[in-house]
This record gives structure tokens, C-alpha cells and sequence, in this order.
């Protein structure tokens, strides 16, 4: 058994019922085995059984009083997984699905992706079984000052710096900021995603769809293709997949479908980017919705979007979104590129079914760090006191997310895995942690 495999094992043994970040640690470890046979040295230091463990893990109360009256408790979490590159930094998740899997995959993953920004950013996760949906935006208030009444005790600009993702947007980020801001007195650079009038970036909203379409641009330049009329099936119908759809579209592509968790609309003449912002921004409306002004499209309920014909699918959802028989559907329409915009959406035996039948395949750890490049780049602004305009901000996510792509792919090559930008991502955003790692000694 060699190093890689032994450490799966200890993780299987000790996380039995984390099923999420066995999953996520699995592919990782998997694939930088070639990384620790070059490098004996980080057997010696333990690196890998400390990369996996997160450095602090905070679970605490949430509670907070619905418009009833009622008192209502959810679970609030903050996994603070590694500092070796510089400040925690990652997205809180508001769904009824999170718990400690979920966070744990999450802060791993998001641990690579910053080191592949090349920004100085460590990687967490956080986030609370509450859900948003359906709640007044007096209820979402007290919750998210009730969650930040404990998280500012482990946050700070230079400790921790929190951001968006699913079910945490501009108005949760506002209040939690309030919040941040009452509990300390003090104006910080303490989370990101923050709106325009008050420290926020121009493009952060839009930056990690824009981000991933650029990818997909890298990889179709890489087999001398173009975007122009190629038809794009998207998931989902949040910050990402609407961000997917806009950029997609002002290059050319045809996108025909959108998703939330209830099901999928097909439009034949092309998602209306302006209905997706309106049902989903303004009236947070469900997608059946969009078929009511829109003739040609069909709502398919309880349906995921991939027996559509399409060259290029983008799962912009959620984990796990894409399995085995959604893969063998896609190869057999012809689609010839999968772009991860969510974190993990494939599973593992799609993602090896995709790739062993051709399929041009990109993490997402590598596709959606448009995101948190961005969410770095607020940072800065913020910093320096200086604000940048749109193109400016967009030109450099742009060039960070090229720099990934060659990244991801000459580090595929020089290991012998060229075209894998599974390997490449894994192994380009590892081999700068571990560095940074073993610099510091055992800690
Ligand atoms: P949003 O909350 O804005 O949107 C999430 C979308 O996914 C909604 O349409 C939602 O539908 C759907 N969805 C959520 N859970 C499920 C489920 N179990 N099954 C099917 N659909 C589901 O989140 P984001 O767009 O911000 O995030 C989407 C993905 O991208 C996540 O994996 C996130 O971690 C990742 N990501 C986000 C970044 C960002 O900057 N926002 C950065 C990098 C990665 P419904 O309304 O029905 O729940």
C-alpha cells in the first residue's frame, strides 16, 4: 500500500460516516501519489495525514426567534481547515443538508483552489442547516446575527474571511457584516461578496460563472474549437449558474437548460438571462416559473437537465448532481466537455466514465476559483482604500483564470497524465501547500 492509500484507509477507519469528504480526500490523495513519490521527504513530516485534518473545527448554537415568536435552533459550523498559504478563507453555506461531511469536503477542496489563485489565501468552510427559503428577510436578520454572534470570536481580516455560497448572498452577507461590525466596532475586511456601496468588488457577483466560462474557453482554444454555437446545458439557477448563462452567451453559445432541486427548464431558443435574474434575484421564485412567458420552454419537474443534447455541460448546483447514468447519457448525446462551475457535482465513477470516453473534463476546484480569486481581490481593494472599476477587476480574473488552466494542465503533462486537469489541478494546487507546509515546521 503506498502513502496516499494508507492515509484513505486511516481516514475511512476514523470518518466512517463522512461519506462527502471521504469522497473529496479520496480523488485528492489519489492522484498526488506521484507528487509524495518524488518528495520523500513529506512522509517524514506526516504532511498528508495533517493536509487532511482541519486545523480547528468550530460547531456552536445558532438560535434565533421566527415571526411567531418562536425560539428556532440550527447548528452553525466554521471549519478552519488550513492557514499554510495565509488567512482562512471560504464561503458559508446556508442549506438543510450541511453538517460535518459536507463542511469538511468543502474546506479541502477550497484549500487547493485558493493555493491554485496563487493569491494568499488558506482554505475554510462554514455554514448552518438553516434555509433561507421561504423565510422573511427579518428572520434571515436575526439568524445571521445570532450566527455571527459566535463566528466573530474566530474571525478576523487577517484570521479568517468568510464569503458567500449556497444560500448565503448579498443580503446575508449585509447582516452578518452588521453584525460583524456592531460585536467589534470596527469597519474590516471581514468577509466578502459585500455589496457596492460598502466595500464590495465590482464582478465578485459575477465572477465565478464569467470564471468558469473563461476555463471553458481554454479548453476548447486547447483542441482548437470556439465557443460560438456551441450548445451549453447548465444546472442549477444561483449566483453561478446565472453568471454561466450571461457570459456564455455574450460569446455565442446556445445555453438551453437551467435547474433548481425541483427540476429543469429546456429552452430551445436559449435561456433569457434577464427571466433568470428576475425569478430568481427579484421575486426568489422557483424556475418552473420562467415557462410561464417563455412558450417554447418546457418545465421538467423532478428531472436533472443531462439527457439533453449538448457539446458542453456545466453543473452549477450541487455535490454529487451528475452521476454514472447521467454520464453515460451525455457521452451518448455527443458532449464532448464537462465543466465543474459547483464544487464536486460529479461523482467519482461519472467523472472516470467521462473521461475514459473522451470527454474533456475540469474540476471544479480549478473552474469556479474565479470566485474566491475575486473574493482576493476584494481583499486588496479593500486594503489599499481604492475601489476598481469592472473591466479592470474582470481583466485580471480573466488572466488568473488562464494562469490556472496552464497550470492545471502543464503540471498534468510534466507527471505524465497530460489532458487529466483532474490530476493537474490536484497536483499544481498540493505541491504549493505542501511547500509552504513543510517551510513551517510541524504545526
Ligand atoms: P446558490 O444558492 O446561489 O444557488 C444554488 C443553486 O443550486 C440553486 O438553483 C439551488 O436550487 C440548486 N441546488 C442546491 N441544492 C440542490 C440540490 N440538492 N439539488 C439540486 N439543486 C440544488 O448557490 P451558488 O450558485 O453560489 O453555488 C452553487 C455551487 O457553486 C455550490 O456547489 C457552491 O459551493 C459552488 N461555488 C459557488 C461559488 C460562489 O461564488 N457563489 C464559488 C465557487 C463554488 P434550490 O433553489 O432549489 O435550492
Amino acid at each position: 500500500m503506498n502513502y496516499s492509500q494508507r492515509v484513505i484507509k486511516q481516514l475511512q477507519e476514523r470518518y466512517k460516516d463522512e461519506s462527502e469528504f471521504i469522497q473529496a480526500a479520496s480523488e485528492i490523495l489519489t492522484t498526488i501519489q506521484p507528487a509524495l513519490d518524488a518528495h520523500p521527504e513529506y512522509e517524514r513530516a506526516g504532511l498528508v495525514e495533517r493536509l487532511v485534518e482541519p486545523e480547528r473545527i468550530i460547531i456552536f448554537r445558532v438560535p434565533w426567534v421566527d415571526d411567531e415568536g418562536k425560539v428556532q435552533v440550527n447548528r452553525g459550523y466554521r471549519v478552519q481547515f488550513n492557514s499554510a498559504l495565509g488567512p482562512y478563507k471560504g464561503g458559508i453555506r446556508l442549506h438543510p443538508s450541511v453538517n460535518l461531511s459536507i463542511l469538511k469536503f468543502l474546506g479541502l477542496e477550497q484549500t487547493l483552489k485558493n493555493s491554485l489563485t496563487t493569491l494568499p489565501m488558506g482554505g475554510a468552510k462554514g455554514g448552518s442547516d438553516f434555509d433561507p427559503k421561504g423565510k422573511s428577510d427579518s428572520e434571515v436578520m436575526r439568524f445571521c446575527q445570532s450566527f455571527m454572534a459566535e463566528l466573530v470570536r474566530h474571525i478576523g481580516p487577517d484570521t479568517d474571511v468568510p464569503a458567500g455560497d449556497i444560500g448565503t448572498g448579498a443580503r446575508e452577507i449585509g447582516y452578518l457584516f452588521g453584525a460583524y461590525k456592531k460585536f467589534t466596532n470596527k469597519w474590516q475586511s471581514v468577509l466578502t461578496g459585500k455589496g457596492l456601496s460598502y466595500g464590495g468588488s465590482l464582478a465578485r457577483t459575477e465572477a465565478t460563472g464569467f470564471g468558469a466560462v473563461y476555463f471553458l474557453e481554454n479548453m476548447l482554444h486547447q483542441k482548437n474549437e470556439d465557443i460560438k454555437g456551441k450548445t451549453i446545458a447548465i444546472s442549477g439557477a444561483g449566483n453561478v449558474a446565472q453568471y454561466a448563462v450571461k457570459k456564455a452567451e455574450e460569446l455565442g453559445a446556445h445555453v438551453v437548460t437551467v435547474s433548481d432541486s425541483n427540476g429543469y427548464v429546456y429552452d430551445p431558443n436559449g435561456v433569457d438571462f434577464d427571466a433568470l435574474v428576475q425569478i430568481k434575484q427579484v421575486e426568489r421564485g422557483r424556475i418552473k416559473e420562467y415557462v410561464k412567458d417563455h412558450r417554447d420552454a418546457q418545465y421538467h419537474e423532478n428531472e436533472r437537465p443531462w439527457g439533453e443534447k449538448c457539446d458542453i455541460a456545466m453543473p452549477c448546483a450541487t455535490q454529487n448532481e451528475l452521476d454514472l447514468d447521467d454520464a453515460r447519457k451525455l457521452v451518448a448525446n455527443g458532449a464532448k466537455y464537462v465543466v465543474e462551475g459547483a464544487n464536486m457535482p460529479t461523482t467519482t465513477d461519472a467523472t472516470e466514465y467521462l473521461q475514459k470516453n473522451g470527454v474533456f473534463f475540469a474540476p471544479g476546484k480549478a473552474a469556479n476559483a474565479g470566485g474566491v480569486a475575486t473574493s482576493g481581490l476584494e481583499m486588496s481593494q479593500n486594503h489599499e482604500h481604492l475601489s476598481w472599476s469592472f473591466e479592470e477587476v474582470d481583466d485580471k480574473l480573466h488572466d488568473i483564470m488562464n494562469n490556472i488552466y496552464k497550470s492545471a494542465w502543464d503540471a498534468a503533462k510534466q507527471y505524465g497524465h497530460e489532458g487529466d486537469l483532474v490530476f493537474g489541478a490536484n497536483i499544481a494546487g498540493f505541491l504549493k501547500v505542501a511547500d509552504a507546509m513543510m517551510a513551517q515546521g510541524i504545526c
